[in-house]
């Protein structure tokens, strides 16, 4: 089931690249295995998912020893400063950064391993008060004080766009954030790349790569529905 379902996704993100002329190379499928057994992860993992996405640090530590050494995992939740000290060394990238202070502990943890952590900024696009993330006009003076930490590299922007019925309705958010990117790759801001634009989940993840998307996060559609609500 789940070894069909990425097939299905990994397809509809191939015919998302063909319908605007990108390189599907260029986007990267992350399988969002929050709450999922590790059996499902690695049932997944043989069907050559090697990208899981994780939005609990718990989960992240008990999943990490179960399951394959060459995993790329990403945290995608909100991520408490507490608790960065556990997976600093485990994570390939975080996508979560949304403020000054986590960054900084991020900076102080990962230095303590004298490793460098890729990560993303969370952008709340849409204002909405539910959702954690920065403001668009937040993230530029964000980066301008994060940009120098040594251990700390910023690879672009995340975003988790609104629930809607309809995908096209988040067309706009995805195009704002690909603006965003865009205008801020070019201030050539020191240690900053603009590579990944993380966006577009399972209701809405070819509009996403249609907008210029590099990362998309999809759970539901590659593990089945999840046991509680979003
Ligand atoms: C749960 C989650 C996803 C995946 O959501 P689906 O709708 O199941 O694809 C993507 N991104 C983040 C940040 C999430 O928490």
């Amino acid at each position: 089931m789940i070894a069909e379902n990425l097939k299905q996704v990994r397809t509809n993100i191939i015919q998302a690249c063909e319908s605007v002329g990108r390189d599907p190379g260029e986007v990267t499928l992350v399988a969002v295995s929050k709450t999922k057994p590790a059996a499902l992860l690695q049932e997944a993992y043989d069907a050559d998912a090697r990208v899981f996405g994780e939005n609990k640090v718990q989960e992240i530590m008990d999943k990490y020893d179960k399951l394959p050494g060459d995993i790329q995992w990403h945290m995608i939740g909100h991520l408490q400063r507490n608790k960065v000290k556990y997976i600093v060394d485990k994570v390939s990238m975080i996508h979560s950064v949304d403020s000054l202070r986590l960054a900084e502990t991020i900076e102080q943890e990962a230095a303590k391993h004298q490793i460098c952590v890729p990560v993303l900024i969370e952008v709340n696009v849409a204002e909405e008060e539910s959702k954690f993330g920065v403001r668009m006009e937040e993230v530029i003076p964000l980066l301008l004080q994060i940009c120098d930490f040594p251990h700390l590299e910023v690879r672009g922007l995340m975003t988790i766009a609104p629930f809607v019925e309809n995908p096209e309705s988040n067309r706009t958010i995805f195009r704002q954030l690909k603006k965003l990117s865009v205008d801020i790759a070019a201030k050539n801001i020191n240690n900053v790349t603009m590579s990944v634009l993380s966006m577009g989940m399972t209701g809405d993840y070819e509009v996403a790569v249609q907008e210029g998307a590099t990362m998309v996060r999809v759970g539901t559609g590659i593990f089945g529905e999840r046991e509680y609500l979003r």
